[in-house]
């Protein structure tokens, strides 16, 4: 534990956790049971993909009514066959799935048709992929997004809430991160996720549809993607040292994040989706207001691992720094805790050990590749 106003000087050495995470928000609690009374009709993008299924399988365990749209072009049909197991054949009758790509304006259409709360996740993630392709990542992530944008005002949705992203702070170097103050984009993946928010406060004031942006800084849990050239750096790790392959660190592995469990960013985009007037029309961190060095990720996965017999005797290689990353990232919550009532239900380390069975479980068994530079 550190002091929240030591300065930038404990990163390598000390995790640090902001008092309250790992506590329950009471407004999500309450919410959950308003909706198990009363459902609502959501439609989920990017369902196929990490968030977009655990959003999914959150919303049918609630008994909601989901629509459910992605292309599979980073998805996989196997995370909604697991999402099915999971709750059930009863639950999965809530569910819709509709084939289609958002960078078709009349997919959007038919799955905003009727639907209460839109949860916008489908995009193309990764800095570097949208260093090697920036006009793909653009048609993706900014045209894709007006389409349904355009959709959801002309369907008349509720509310429409949107995977917003941490790298919109660029090269501003303060810490926390505050909703405010944000700097240069340092890529064009950070510039699209930037243009989704000028966008959406345009069609809030332009049209008086109702958005709600969340920032989210680093989210891992299960079903994350470990493989690819694009895969986060946790899962690609865990399967690496499964595999008794190679980390590669780039750079010093000062580099820190604010590593953020999936129940965490599940918990945020139900409450925005339900959120009042004071809070709509908004971006908020999705976070912990903790930081991790990559030494101490790499520390941590090791020691989990080894708990559940898996012992990893290699040490990481460093490599160069990549293109476009943020030095250092840790999100102030208070935004979100004031106006939505969000309260990290797990900490990073929590996260990582709630999380570890499942990629032991998978990963294990699949026979996973060694990693490629992260
Ligand atoms: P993911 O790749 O697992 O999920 C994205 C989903 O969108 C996939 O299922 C993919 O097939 C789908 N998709 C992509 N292009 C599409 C298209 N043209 N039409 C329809 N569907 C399409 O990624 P994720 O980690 O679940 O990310 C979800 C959202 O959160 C993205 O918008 C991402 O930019 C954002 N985000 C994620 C993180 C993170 O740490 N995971 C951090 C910041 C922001």
């Amino acid at each position: 534990m550190n002091d929240k106003n030591a300065g930038n000087t404990c990163w390598e050495t000390e995790l640090y956790y902001r008092g309250g995470v790992g506590s329950v928000s009471f407004a999500y609690e309450k919410l959950k049971s308003e909706l198990q009374r009363t459902p609502r009709r959501w439609l989920i993008t990017g369902v196929a993909g990490f968030i977009g299924s655990n959003l999914l399988e959150t919303l049918l365990e609630l008994r909601q009514s989901v629509v459910g749209l992605d292309n599979f072009a980073t998805g996989h049909q196997h995370n909604l066959a697991i999402v099915r197991g999971n709750v059930g054949e009863d639950l999965w009758k809530g569910f819709k799935f509709l084939e289609g790509d958002i960078r078709d304006l009349e997919h959007c259409r038919r799955a905003a048709a009727d639907i209460d709360c839109v949860l916008h996740q489908a995009a193309l993630g990764s800095v570097p992929r949208s260093i090697e392709n920036p006009s793909l990542s653009n048609a993706v992530n900014v045209d894709g997004f007006l389409n349904m944008l355009i959709a959801a005002r002309d369907a008349k949705v509720k509310n429409f809430t949107y995977a917003a992203s941490s790298s919109t702070y660029g090269d501003h170097d303060a810490l926390p991160k505050t909703e405010d103050i944000i700097g240069k984009p340092l890529s064009p993946y950070a510039v699209t996720k930037y243009v989704n928010e000028l966008y959406a406060d345009v069609f809030a004031r332009t049209y008086g549809i109702t958005c709600v942006g969340l920032r989210y800084f680093n989210v891992f849990g299960k079903r994350q993607d470990p493989d690819g050239a694009y895969a986060a750096v946790i899962p690609k790790w865990v399967g690496a040292m499964l595999a008794g392959g190679e980390i590669r660190i780039n750079g010093d592995g000062k580099t820190s994040r604010d590593f953020c469990y999936i129940e965490n960013a599940v918990q945020a985009n139900i409450l925005s989706a339900c959120a009042g007037p004071e809070a709509i029309n908004q971006v908020y961190n999705v976070a912990c207001n903790a930081q991790t060095s990559l030494n101490e990720l790499y520390a941590v996965l090791r020691s989990e691992l080894a708990t559940h017999g898996h012992d990893y005797a290699l040490e990481p290689v460093h490599g160069e720094f990549r293109p476009g990353d943020v030095r250092h990232s840790r999100a102030s919550i208070d935004k979100a805790e004031r106006l939505l009532g969000y309260r990290p239900s797990h900490s990073f380390a929590q996260g990582i050990t709630d999380m570890m069975p499942w990629y032991i479980g998978t990963l294990s068994k699949s026979n996973a590749q060694p990693a490629s530079p992260v």
